[in-house]
């Protein structure tokens, strides 16, 4: 396999043709393809063709790509200030660390239990109780390296061609190009300012046909914070048990909220049975780079997710899973820790960011990002961003990225330092003259 992609100049990064001559490339079993066809694929010519047709339909994340730019400039000597990536700035802490060190040196470095260590199951059953109120067997839950793969793989469970799946826009972009890789129909619901950024029931009834077979919520919201009502959650559960769809309830942010108490789409009447809870260590412990995430899934669904763990990584890390017991045990340690210092960054930075001519930003009920309508600018979320990152060195996001009602739109993380943040506020300012002629700042602020 390696000999051939050599040969088709794929390895060195280059998008073309897969293949040269006729047959089949080695290591390839003969099949109904045109690989195995024989057919010839001249270089620059046919692009992608030879690629799963999934791979046309999927799609990378803007914040990876503001990221990659942003480093080019640092490597150029530029100072660039981060906000684009939803990444804490914090770190796991340090009674995690050493339980890894633990498990290492007591030699838990071996294959394990396919659906995740028993004890870290079982852990995590006592956690989403103590933290979610919710009631699950550790044998519901499935272990998976990042809540994104978790994602990847509820909706590979699920999804057959043609089946719809709702989904929140803007959002993580991973749902949109999930849900088109599984070959699903990706049906957007939106959060509009219209609606304070909350999901629109009257809007998904509309949209629910026959062929829809789930529906992704994810509360608090990437990228906007929204944290969705109990009304909106009552609603939403109501017609997933009336149309009888599985709902996937991305989680991921439920321990980083600003007030009030978590409720998950689990607890609704007759949503035990058809919600899959995904969430992870990323963000809630400050461990993006642990890459540890789960599933909550009912029964049914639990054979099938650990066949596609057996499918594909095998099982996760087993001195990691050791380690994250000791973050789930902190409960009132770390994580409550960097929520007070991030609700008093969210405090500041949205308010700065609203000193800026132009910007409208809504404090987010959850997660760390700010939500700026920039419409007022007079220039594109994209041209604004482009300013932004290359005159003032600072990193953020246009909301397009999270889908075309995210167009007016830039997404801050504010998971950075107060003083980082303080500094990115004045630097904006310095460089709004760009767009300032253009602002027609409206007196009363709708957001
Ligand atoms: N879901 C949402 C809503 C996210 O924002 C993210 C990360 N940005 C993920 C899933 C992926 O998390 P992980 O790092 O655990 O894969």
């Amino acid at each position: 396999m390696k000999a051939w992609f050599r040969r088709s100049g794929l390895e060195n990064g280059k998008v073309g043709i897969l293949r040269t001559a006729g047959g089949t490339p080695p290591g390839q079993p003969a099949g109904p393809s045109d690989f195995a066809q024989g057919r010839r694929w001249r270089y620059g010519e046919e692009l992608m063709r030879a690629l799963a047709s999934r791979m046309s339909v999927m799609s990378g994340e803007g914040a990876l790509s503001v990221f990659a730019r942003a480093k080019e400039l640092e490597k150029q000597g530029r100072s660039i200030i981060h906000l684009e990536l939803g990444e804490p700035d914090f770190h796991s802490s340090a009674t995690v660390n050493e339980a890894a060190k633990r498990a290492l040196d007591e030699g838990k470095d071996r294959y394990c239990a396919v659906a995740g260590v028993p004890a870290l199951r079982e852990e995590l059953a006592v956690y989403l109780r103590d933290t979610r109120n919710l009631h699950v067997s550790p044998e519901n839950i499935v272990i998976a390296p990042g809540c994104k793969v978790a994602l990847f793989m509820a909706l590979m469970a699920l999804v057959d061609a043609g089946d719809e799946v709702l989904y929140p826009q803007p959002g993580f972009p991973g749902f949109l190009s999930i849900i088109l890789g599984m070959g699903g129909v990706a049906v957007p619901f939106e959060l509009s300012g219209r609606n304070h950024f909350q999901p629109d029931p009257e809007e998904i009834t509309a949209k629910i046909t026959p062929r829809t077979k789930a529906l992704i919520t994810n509360s608090p919201s990437n990228p906007i914070g929204t944290v969705y009502t109990d009304a909106v959650q009552r609603r939403i559960a109501e017609l997933a048990v009336e149309h009888d769809l599985l709902v996937l309830s991305d989680e991921i942010y439920a321990r980083i909220i600003y007030g009030g108490k978590y409720v998950s789409m689990m607890s609704y009447p007759g949503m035990e049975e058809r919600t899959l809870v995904l969430d992870g260590f990323s963000k809630s412990f400050a461990m993006t780079g642990w890459r540890l995430g789960y599933v909550v899934a009912p029964p049914p669904v639990v054979p099938a997710l650990e066949m596609l763990a057996i499918n594909s990584y095998t099982c996760v890390s087993e001195f990691l899973q050791y380690a994250a017991i000791e973050a789930l045990k902190d409960r009132e340690g770390a994580t409550p820790r960097m929520v007070r210092e991030f609700a008093g960054r969210r405090a500041q930075f949205v308010r700065d960011l609203n000193r800026v001519p132009g910007f409208r930003c809504a404090l987010p009920e959850g997660a760390f990002y700010a939500w700026v309508n920039v419409a007022d600018t007079g220039i594109s979320a994209e041209e604004l961003c482009r300013i932004l990152l290359e005159e003032a060195g600072v990193a953020a996001i246009p909301g397009a990225a999270f889908g075309p009602s995210g167009a007016e739109f830039v997404r801050f993380s504010f998971a950075s330092s107060t003083a980082n943040l303080k500094e990115a506020v004045e630097r904006i300012l310095r460089v709004s003259k760009a767009w300032q002629s253009t602002t027609a700042r409206s007196a009363e602020k709708v957001y």
